[in-house]
């Protein structure tokens, strides 16, 4: 039997986790199970890209924080590096106004608002302020861009825009954002003109914290986490030998649906540690 302490910290991380297998949640949030493998081959090559996408992270939040453009190139040292520094810095403003005209931009914003017992978080790559308008913006390393609909199903979706609505009235003068001022962008460093953007209104705001309110409810209740019945999940994940579901791990060239690509090259910025300039 497994009973969730309260408050446990919710993330777009965790339920998206649960909604892949139960499994892995539990494994990686209840158990904090630290299984020394690697979720995609090459390892070497892997831990690069995952690192220059950490790195990529980085180098926006410290242009957004004021740091010079020319000294962040100097860090853009790799070939992939170089060519999302460039993309970002030729596409922009990738929708967004020029950065002296936008009254409130946040970088690396973290929310977070009660859900039950429990409490519900998310850390932003930015969001910006501009005529009562609020715009998320996520920043993607991945190799592949996915499908509109597929990222629209996804919970940092759901989450993000969410969470905005019920704990942002700090940025808009003390009242909370309505759905409708509220977009959300994804920008791929590797498909700079192809940015996903969704829209908000109340009727998707109401189907969204309802649905967070009874995934929340439901792992806090749950005495079972079962193995995903889809394999496909456990190609890339790092508990394939724990949970006798395979020891080699899948390549990284052979990551072809959206969710393996995803779970192979995309860096959030929950998984960012600290890094000097
Ligand atoms: S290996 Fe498969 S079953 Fe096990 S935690 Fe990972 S996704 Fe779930």
């Amino acid at each position: 039997m497994t009973t969730l302490p309260p408050p446990f910290t919710f993330s777009q991380s965790s339920l998206q986790d649960y909604a892949d297998c139960p499994r892995r949640f539990r494994l990686r949030y209840i158990d904090q199970l630290s299984w020394p493998a690697v979720d995609a081959e090459p390892v070497v090559e892997n831990e690069h890209r995952q690192i220059e996408g950490q790195l990529f992270h980085r180098l926006v939040q410290q242009y957004y924080l004021g740091v010079p453009s020319e000294n962040l190139a100097r860090m853009a040292n790799t070939a992939n590096l170089e060519r999302w520094w460039q993309n970002f810095m030729n596409t922009y403003p990738i929708g967004l106004p020029p950065l002296s005209s936008i009254s409130d931009i946040y970088p690396e914003l973290t929310l977070s608002a009660p859900i039950g017992n429990h409490r519900l978080v998310a850390k932003y790559d930015l969001v910006a302020v501009q005529n009562s308008q609020v715009t998320i913006y996520d920043w993607k390393t991945s190799a592949r861009r996915p499908r509109d609909e597929w990222m629209s199903v996804r919970w940092q979706t759901r989450v993000y825009r969410a969470l905005l609505v019920q704990a942002g009235s700090h940025l808009n003068t003390g009242k909370p954002f309505e759905p409708e001022q509220i977009e959300m962008i994804y920008w791929y460093a590797d498909f700079p003109s192809e940015p996903t953007r969704f829209k908000y209104d109340a009727k998707q705001f109401k189907r969204d914290w309802s649905a967070v309110e009874k995934m929340v409810t439901e792992i806090s209740t749950v005495q079972d986490f079962p193995l995903t019945e889809d394999e496909k999940m456990c190609r890339f994940c790092v508990y394939r030998s724990y949970c006798n579901r395979g020891a080699q791990a899948g390549q990284m060239d052979e990551a072809d649906t959206e969710m393996e690509s995803e779970t192979v090259f995309d860096i959030n910025f929950e998984q960012i540690g600290e890094i000097e300039f």
